[in-house]
C-alpha cells in the first residue's frame, strides 16, 4: 500500500516537473545559504541549493526530487537554469562584497551528458565573473563511478581553473588515492559525519583525523551542519576553513540573503 502511494507520488512529482521545465522553470526556485569564513566569521559565500514547489504536496525535498531530475535527464535543463540564475546573483553580490564565492551543485548527470563547462563559461563570459567567484560541488559517490564523460569533464575543469569542491564527505567509503589525484580544492564534510562527531568520542576522533589528513593533502575543509553554539565550539577545534549550517543561517530566497547577510556587512 505505501508502496503504491509512494509510486503514485513519484509519478506526480515527475509531471509536475516535466510541467515546469515546459514553463519557464516556474515553482523552481534557488535558495542561498551562507558559508562563514572560521577565522573572521565574515561571510565569504554561499551555497545555491534547488527548491522546488509542487502545486500537489507543497515544497518538496531535492532529497526526493532530484533523484527524479537526474532519472528523467531534466536535471539537464533545470540545472543549467540553476546555474545561470545563481552566477547572475553571485555578480550581483560581487557589487558590494568583492570575493563574494558562490557554490553550484552538479549532478554527475550533467556532468557526463551534457555540456557544463561550455554552460559555465557562456555564462562567465555574460556576467564578467572571473573563475574564483564559481565553486562547483561533485558528490564523492558521483566521483566514485565517473565514467569517461565526467573524467572529461574534471580534467576540463582543472583546466579552466574552476575550482571544486567534494561534497558528502563521510557518507560513504571515501577513497584517499582519488584525493590526491584529483586534488579539489574543498573537501566538504557532510552533516551525518558532524553530528555524529559531536555527539560520539570515536566518531569525532575520526573526523579530527580526516581533517589533519585533508589538511596535509593541502586542501581546505568546510564543515557543513552546524546547529548550535556548542557543535560550534567542538567544532572549531578541527580548524576547517569554512562552515554552513543553521547556526549560521538557514538556506533562504535572494531577497531574505542580501537583506540578512549582505547588507549589514
Ligand atoms: P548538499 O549539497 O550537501 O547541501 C547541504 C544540505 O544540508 C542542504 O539541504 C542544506 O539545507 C542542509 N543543511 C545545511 N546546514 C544544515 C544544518 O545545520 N542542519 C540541517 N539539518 N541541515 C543543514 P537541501 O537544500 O535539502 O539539499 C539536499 C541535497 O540536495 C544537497 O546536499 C545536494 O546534494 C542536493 N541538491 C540541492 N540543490 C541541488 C542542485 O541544484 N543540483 C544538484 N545536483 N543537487 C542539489
Ligand atoms: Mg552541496
Ligand atoms: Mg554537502
Amino acid at each position: 500500500q505505501d508502496k503504491y502511494k509512494q509510486f503514485i507520488r513519484r509519478r506526480e512529482i515527475r509531471v509536475e516537473l516535466q510541467n515546469a521545465v515546459d514553463h519557464n522553470f516556474k515553482n523552481f526556485d534557488v535558495y542561498y545559504q551562507p558559508i562563514i569564513d572560521i577565522h573572521t566569521r565574515n561571510l565569504i559565500g554561499a551555497e545555491a541549493l534547488m527548491r522546488f514547489t509542487s502545486e500537489k504536496f507543497g515544497m518538496i525535498s531535492p532529497a526526493e526530487f532530484i533523484p527524479i531530475l537526474e532519472e528523467t535527464g531534466l536535471i539537464i535543463p533545470a540545472g543549467r537554469w540553476m546555474m545561470k540564475e545563481a552566477m547572475g546573483k553571485c555578480s550581483e553580490i560581487r557589487k558590494i562584497l568583492s570575493g563574494f564565492r558562490m557554490s553550484i551543485n552538479i549532478s554527475q548527470v550533467q556532468a557526463s551528458k551534457s555540456d557544463v563547462i561550455q554552460d559555465i563559461s557562456a555564462e562567465m563570459k555574460r556576467t564578467g565573473l572571473p573563475l574564483e567567484a564559481v565553486i562547483v560541488e561533485l558528490t564523492e559517490s558521483d566521483l566514485l563511478e565517473q565514467n569517461i564523460n565526467e573524467k572529461h569533464f574534471l580534467t576540463e575543469l582543472k583546466r579552466m581553473g574552476i575550482s571544486l569542491a567534494l561534497d558528502d564527505f563521510g557518507t560513504g567509503y571515501s577513497n584517499f588515492h582519488y584525493l590526491s589525484e584529483l586534488k579539489p580544492e574543498i573537501i566538504k564534510i557532510d552533516r551525518s559525519f558532524t553530528a555524529k562527531a559531536v555527539a560520539d568520542e570515536q566518531e569525532y576522533y575520526l573526523l579530527n583525523q580526516f581533517c589533519t589528513m585533508i589538511h596535509n593533502l593541502d586542501m581546505k575543509i568546510c564543515i557543513e551542519g552546524i546547529e548550535s553554539a556548542q557543535e560550534w565550539l567542538k567544532i572549531r577545534k578541527l580548524c576547517p576553513e569554512f562552515t554552513q549550517g543553521y547556526f549560521w543561517g538557514k538556506p533562504c530566497g535572494y531577497e531574505e540573503f542580501v537583506r540578512k547577510f549582505v547588507q549589514e556587512k
